[in-house]
């Protein structure tokens, strides 16, 4: 737009001065036409004839020069004069400088031969164009910078109104997906509750029936896991301001990781931690708990036994720095940038429910983000992965 403008305005310019200097110089020749007919030759120099007035020349800008025809100054009346050397007939002269100039030179021929007597050269002060011009400079300047105003506020209020309804039906998929997920939540219970109840006595059903209640147990607890993840993250995406209170970390991370040091001694895993001891943060604290647990989790689920899973908390000027590392399988570099899509998983064609919905970094980046922080991953496979999350201090 501002490129279209300037163009424009360029374009315009130029026209504007043409016009005005051609303007000048009809005006300049038809002065010069005058004073050349008007010209007298008397004692070896011209001078103005009687029916030629020079009185108003000063008041106007102007000034005649006259030359006899070898280019010899002669005569000239006037305050614009012009010091630039004679040019030849008809050119027109522009002198730059303080004021600037424009003439015009014309010939002065005899009234019966036409022979050339001599050149006539008339100027005047281009001031007056001058100051046109930056009334015009000034008109365009202030009239593109409004035009531009004009349209950034129309195009930011036009977008706003397009963007509303695309906001309106995110909001309602995601109150659909809350809702449903929470209305499955129920009827998923009953399944799995009447699924153990038969399993608590398989001796009174034949082994295939067993493995298809089992069956059934197992993707009830993988769609109770899927609800529930669903469930959390449309929460967490539709809070996106999480108000919260300012709370101490530091407890809720030390007993978090208290937590799992069995489960990696299970696995052997090697299980460091290093929380610093006063971490002050405002948020949700059930939600950020379940940041790093979800971390957490994956790096044990991801490392091979003897591996090792180290988690450090500390606090670096206004941030929070929270990282989990291991030394598990690691993502190969074309999928670092999808773990944090939902559903998302390196291995999609895993036969058997391994406990994950595929959701558990999509939920973590929601919450780093509702609480206005940013998790980022760095991995190598083979060597293991390193997820970092940054969250603002009180
Ligand atoms: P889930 O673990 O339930 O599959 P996530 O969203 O937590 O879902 O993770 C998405 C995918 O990212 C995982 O399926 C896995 O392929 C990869 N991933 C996550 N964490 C790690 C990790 N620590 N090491 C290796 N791969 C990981």
């Amino acid at each position: 737009m501002a490129s279209i403008l300037s163009t424009f305005a360029i374009g315009v310019r130029v026209v504007f001065t043409r016009s005005l200097t051609h303007q000048l110089t009809e005006r300049l020749s038809a002065l010069g036409q005058g004073a050349a007919a008007n010209a007298e030759f008397d004692h070896g120099r011209f001078r103005v004839g009687e029916d030629f007035s020079t009185q108003d020349l000063t008041a106007r800008g102007q000034a005649i020069q006259w030359f006899d025809s070898q280019g010899k100054l002669l005569n000239q009346e006037g305050k614009a004069v012009v010091s630039l050397p004679l040019a030849t007939a008809d050119a027109v002269q522009i002198q730059t400088g303080q004021p600037r100039l424009q003439a015009v030179t014309l010939p002065i021929l005899g009234s019966d031969d036409q022979q050339l007597l001599g050149y006539v050269r008339v100027s005047q002060s281009l001031a007056e164009v001058d100051e046109n011009l930056q009334k015009l400079d000034l008109g365009l300047g202030g009239g593109i910078l409004l035009a531009l105003l004009l349209s950034g506020l129309g195009g930011l209020w036009l977008t706003r109104q397009a963007m509303q309804p695309i906001e309106a039906s995110f909001q309602r998929l995601q109150q659909f997906t809350a809702d449903a997920a929470h209305e499955l939540r129920s009827p998923l219970m009953v399944i799995k509750s009447n699924a153990a109840v038969a399993l608590k006595y398989p001796e009174a059903m034949r082994p295939t029936d067993r493995e298809k209640f089992a069956a059934i147990a197992s993707a009830t607890s993988q769609m109770t896991k899927l609800t529930e993840d669903l469930l959390l993250l449309a929460r967490t995406e539709k809070d996106t301001q999480t108000d919260g209170q300012t709370f101490n970390l530091t407890p809720l991370l030390t007993g978090l990781l208290q937590q799992y040091v069995p489960q990696a001694a299970a696995k052997q895993l090697h299980f460091k931690s290093h929380v610093a001891e006063s971490l002050a943060i405002k948020g949700d604290a059930a939600q950020l708990t379940c940041l790093v647990d979800n971390l957490i989790a994956n790096a044990l689920h991801y490392t091979a036994a003897g591996g090792t899973i180290a988690v450090q908390a500390s606090q670096l000027e206004h941030t929070l720095v929270i990282t989990v590392q291991d030394t598990g399988m690691g993502i190969a570099p074309e999928h670092l940038e999808r773990v944090f899509d939902r559903f998302w998983r390196a291995d999609a064609s895993r036969s058997y429910w391994d406990g994950g919905s595929g959701l558990g970094l999509a939920i973590a980046q929601a919450i780093a983000h509702a609480h206005d922080g940013s998790i980022t991953v760095s991995s190598q496979l083979g060597v293991g992965s390193c997820f970092t999350v940054r969250l603002p201090a009180v």
